[in-house]
This record gives C-alpha cells, sequence and structure tokens, in this order.
C-alpha cells in the first residue's frame, strides 16, 4: 500500500516527506495506522550521526495507532486494537529470557540496522529500498510495521484525547519513569536529583514525586524548563549557569548529598555533577544516547568509600506490556501528568516540531497524523 513518510535521505540532511510503497505484514508482523507520533532526542541524535543509521531510512519511534492488519501467526492483537509501539527486542536471547529485554543482545540490530532480521525492508520508493524497522516502527509515517514484541495494547478505558498522547510512553515517557521507579528506587522521604529537565528527566521527576521523594532538585541551563519542573513538583531548582557550583548548591539543599540522581543529559561533566552530588550509599543513574566513544572520569576514592552506585539505563528497565499500562493508570489517577509535557503538530510541521525539540521550546512534541 502507498503511505505518507517523512525519510531521512542524506546523513545530516533534512527530513522529506514523500509517497512510498509499504510491504504487507509478514507472519509475525503487524501493520498499524499510526495516529500520532512523540519527537524523541534519540530520532535528532541518529540525523546528526553519533549513533550513524544508513539512508535512506524512516526514523520516529515512539508511535501509538490502530491495528489495522496482521500476520498469520499474530495471537496479541487483533485488528482494530490501540496499540503503542515501544523498543523492539528479540525475545529469546539470555536478556529477553530474564525479562530484561531493553539489554536484548541484539538490541543494536533490532532497532537502529533499519532492516529486518533476513536484511529486507518492508519500505520502498520506485521499486528502491528505503530502510524502516526504525525501533522496529519507523512511526514518522502514517502507517508502518512492528511485531507482536513492540506492540503494547492500550486498554479500552483510555479515551481518545489520551491515547493520542500515548506515544512517547513507548520511549522517552518510560525511559525517565523506569529509571527512577524500576532502578534507583527512591524511599519515602528521600532526595532525588535530576540533571536535564527535558522529557526524560522531568518524567523522573514527576516519577519520584508519585512514589514518594520529599526532596526533588531539577537542574537545568534553560530557566524556562526550571519553572515547568517546578509546576510539576520541583521543590528546588538549580540553574546550571556556568556560575553556579552546581554540586555545592546541592549538597547544601539535602544537607550533604542526594540520595538518588538521574543523569539525562549524556554529557560526561555533566554525569560526573551527578554523581558527586550523592551522598553516602547514593545512586546514580543515566540514561543519555552520549556520541560513541565518549568517557568518564569518576573519583574512585569516593565512590568507594561512600558507597556509590553508578548505573547505566535503557529504557528504564521496563517491560513495556506491564510498564506502560502502570503509567496509563498513574496518568489516570492525576499523579503522573505526562500530558503536560506535550505539544501536538501536524505531521506535515515536523521540522518545526524538531526545531523546537532541539531549542527546548518544546519539551516533547507528539505529531499527529493525517486521518
Ligand atoms: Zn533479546
Ligand atoms: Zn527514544
Amino acid at each position: 500500500m502507498q503511505i505518507q513518510a517523512a525519510v531521512l535521505n542524506t546523513p545530516q540532511g533534512q527530513l522529506e516527506i514523500e509517497t512510498l510503497e509499504l510491504e504487507a505484514p509478514r507472519e509475525l508482523e503487524i501493520r498499524v495506522r499510526l495516529v500520532a507520533t512523540g519527537v524523541c532526542h534519540t530520532d535528532i541524535s541518529v540525523m546528526g550521526r553519533p549513533f550513524p543509521v544508513s539512508q535512506p531510512i524512516v526514523l520516529g519511534h515512539e508511535g501509538t495507532g490502530i491495528v489495522e492488519s496482521i500476520g498469520s501467526a499474530v495471537t496479541k492483537v487483533k485488528v482494530g486494537d490501540r496499540v503503542v509501539l515501544s523498543y523492539n527486542f528479540c525475545g529469546e536471547c539470555p536478556s529477553c529470557q530474564r525479562h530484561a529485554p531493553s539489554y536484548c543482545h541484539y538490541f543494536f540490530g533490532h532497532n537502529f540496522l533499519g532492516q529486518r532480521r533476513d536484511g529486507s525492508t518492508a519500505l520502498s520508493r520506485q521499486g528502491q529500498p528505503v530502510r524502516h524497522n526504525f525501533f522496529g516502527q519507523s512511526s514518522f509515517a502514517t502507517h508502518c510495521l512492528c511485531s507482536e514484541n513492540n506492540a503494547v495494547k492500550v486498554p479500552d478505558s483510555v479515551p481518545n484525547e489520551v491515547f493520542e498522547l500515548l506515544g512517547p510512553l513507548g520511549c522517552g515517557i518510560q525511559t525517565g519513569a523506569g529509571a527512577v521507579i524500576n532502578v534507583l528506587k527512591p524511599q519515602m522521604g528521600e532526595s532525588f536529583v535530576v540533571f536535564g529537565a527535558g522529557a526524560v528527566g522531568l518524567a523522573g521527576l514527576m516519577a519520584a514525586k508519585a512514589i514518594g521523594a520529599a526532596v526533588l532538585i531539577a537542574v537545568d541551563k534553560v530557566p524556562e524548563r526550571l519553572t515547568l519542573a517546578t509546576d510539576l513538583g520541583a521543590t528546588h531548582t538549580v540553574l546550571a549557569d556556568g556560575q553556579t557550583d552546581v554540586v555545592a548548591r546541592i549538597r547544601e539543599i539535602t544537607g550533604g548529598g542526594a540520595q538518588c540522581s538521574l543523569d539525562t543529559t549524556a554529557v560526561s561533566v555533566v554525569l560526573r555533577q551527578a554523581l558527586d552530588c550523592l551522598g553516602s550509599l547514593g545512586r546514580c543513574g543515566f540514561v543519555g544516547g552520549a556520541p560513541l566513544g565518549t568517557t568518564l572520569e569518576v573519583d574512585v576514592r569516593d565512590m568507594m568509600l561512600n558507597g556509590k552506585t553508578l548505573r547505566g539505563i535503557v529504557e528504564g528497565d521496563a517491560n513495556a506490556d506491564a510498564f506502560i499500562p502502570d503509567l496509563i493508570r498513574m496518568q489516570a489517577q492525576g499523579s503522573f501528568p505526562f500530558e503536560k509535557l506535550m505539544k501536538i503538530y501536524p505531521f506535515d510541521a515536523i521540522d518545526q516540531a524538531i526545531k523546537d525539540a532541539k531549542s527546548g521550546v518544546t519539551v516533547k512534541p507528539v505529531l499527529r497524523m493525517p486521518a
């Protein structure tokens, strides 16, 4: 069938909305008519090349939509079901077997290569292949193929106006909230610091508040983001303006050091601050996609004597089938208002949406697909 998709044709190029041909789903594949797709910083990173992908490719990996057609062996969903699309994984390797699919041994191949396992691609343009399957979806498009593994069924109770905002739960929101709820686990009354008050960081902040952290500190270099962080529950903010001693300020607020910190910036000097601001037995998590070869110097003696933990986290350690419905329930109860991070753009305004995400004007752009 013919679809509309935003194609990245050259490295560091602009996206161009074009008509492409999408194959019918194979045995284990699902075709989804996308309703909306979030813009994630990983899409933007890939366009800027820190994680190189081959072109032409259709990016987009925070899709939400309606199942339109299923392969003969698909049992998890049926035509007409509403789904959120998350990251892809093999389902068979030791990590997947241990219910840790975000550490799938074949994560790169399933999410970044832009093809099926057999090397084929479901998209084409005038007979020439266009890469698909970015994060198992390539959802900057009116339609895409995904698999049973990365399609999460949306409960019938979710109203349509919330449904169209669910795509980012499949990546950015799940990453921040999962890092806090599944890994760092701040206890009642503890302190939590987030470095980077973007969609991932603010999702982490809201999650920390929801599960009972008492001192919630947001650090960012954009004042408006800190205002939003305060609206979402931050008890303190620190402007990283190059003048303020961020670590000293956090130590002062927390009376000696924080219990939990989350770095979402993927900048080594900031990650080091996230470690240094911790007190005894502090836990630091980090989630950003740093460029290949990025290294971090740590104070080994400080880490050891204070029992500090540093943990890399992919996709919030989340098992999307269970975690996304949890986040939806938290939103319905008012304890996790992710809608406050989002702004809807029409699909053909994708360039503006990306520009606004890059500049920070919009925390989480969501592209509404043409009906
Ligand atoms: Zn796997
Ligand atoms: Zn993402």
